[in-house]
């Protein structure tokens, strides 16, 4: 059989820097499991503007439909902040997401028990903290027209729609349902239907979907507004939670500063079944291209592998691979590694982003 095909676009700033860490556990993946992959690079962001004058090629787009699964470090950075908006580093990013399809976003919050005492929450509610949340991503309020401003007597008006289809709400639902029977069995839907009828209907559809094919899953609805305090009260309740774009970019957002460190925290976006059966897949750390600590060696390379440890999981069927990669990083911390942005207020010295990939490495060989 073929070997799995990924494309890496390291982008900008401490983008390169982190994935190179990736790319040594990528190499050691096909010589100490016996897991080759076909590996392509290329560019996006701000250095794809720079030799092409986009920050997306369309041939670099070709590949990413063409590749089992994309690994994206970061993109943007000072130098690209003046262009204009149809060429800025970003707007790479959202091509590749609004023509892959990418409707599913899991954002993994994951609290560390060696870093539990970073979270802004007391520590016995977030240690050993493992929820995830699936915003749907194509679609709702970001994208919904009519929008924009327009002028209404005497006084401006700002307008934007939330629309969803049911289709755009099943398949969102679907994925958040199948992720739970790889996890702990849990939905907790998230919407305003007190208030919104796109709320009525995302309740509606995602109950249908469950009665349909998906009745062993235990679901749970909840009010958005009540679950973001769910989220700080007690997030340990938890196992998948689904919503959509609006609520799920703010929920996520909160779920994800449960766990402290921007360093430390992976995504994948997922669409539909590619022929082979995989998902069409980007995986990329949450965190953007810290052009304060670019060129330092200081950059915490932990997102960006955790977001490999993703790729594992979701998109080739290697979840105890996954588990062992994301093991390797547990132990690291528990013995005391860490970058800079992982100093407590106590301090300590830290390693550098290479010293960290060797350190996670020596773990994985560890683990043999
Ligand atoms: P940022 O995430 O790049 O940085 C925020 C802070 O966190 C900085 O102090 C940075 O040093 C620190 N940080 C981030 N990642 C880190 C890591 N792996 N290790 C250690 N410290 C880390 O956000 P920003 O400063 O708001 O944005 C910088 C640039 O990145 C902008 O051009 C922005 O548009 C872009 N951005 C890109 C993405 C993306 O590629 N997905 C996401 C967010 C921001």
């Amino acid at each position: 059989m073929a070997n799995p095909t990924l494309l890496i676009l390291a982008g900008d700033g401490i983008g390169p820097e982190v994935m190179a860490e990736v790319k040594r556990i990528i190499t050691w993946y096909g010589d100490k499991r016996d897991m080759p992959f076909d590996v392509t690079e290329d560019l996006v962001g701000g250095c794809a503007y720079d030799k092409h004058g986009t920050p997306l090629h369309d041939d670099t787009m070709a590949k990413a439909q063409e590749v089992d699964a994309v690994l994206l470090g970061a993109v943007g950075g000072p130098a690209y902040d003046d262009l204009d908006f149809s060429v800025k580093p970003e707007r790479g990013l959202l091509r590749l997401r609004k023509e892959m399809d990418l409707f599913s976003n899991l954002r993994p919050a994951q609290c560390f028990d060696a870093l539990a005492d970073f979270s802004s929450l007391k520590r016995e509610i977030v240690a050993g903290l493992d929820i995830m949340i699936v915003r749907e991503l194509t679609s709702g309020v970001y994208f919904g027209e009519p929008r924009g401003i327009h002028t209404e007597g005497n006084e401006r008006v700002g307008v934007n729609t939330q629309r969803y289809t049911e289709s755009e709400i099943a398949r969102v639902a679907r994925s958040a349902f199948e992720l739970a029977r790889r996890r702990n069995n849990r939905v907790c839907s998230m919407e305003k239907a007190n208030v919104m009828e796109s709320g009525v209907l995302w309740r509606q559809v995602v109950t249908e979907v469950h009665a349909k094919d998906y009745a062993d899953v235990e679901l749970s609805h909840m009010y958005a507004d009540n679950g973001a305090m769910q989220l700080v009260r007690n997030p340990k309740q938890f196992d998948v939670i689904v919503t959509d774009n609006l609520f799920g970019d703010l929920l996520s957002d909160a779920a994800a500063m449960l766990t402290g460190s921007l360093g430390m925290l992976p995504s994948a976006s997922l669409g539909l079944p590619m022929a082979n059966g995989r998902p069409k897949a980007l995986y990329e750390p949450v965190h953007g291209s810290a052009p304060d600590i670019t060129g330092q060696g200081k950059a915490n390379p932990i997102a960006c592998i955790l977001s490999f440890a993703m790729a594992l999981r979701y998109s080739f069927d290697a979840g105890s691979e996954a588990d062992r990669l994301e093991a390797a990083v547990e132990k690291v911390l528990a013995d005391g590694a860490r970058t800079a942005d992982l100093l407590g207020p106590e301090g300590g010295s830290p390693i550098s982003t290479t010293q960290m990939g060797d350190a996670i490495l020596a773990a994985l060989d560890a683990s043999l």
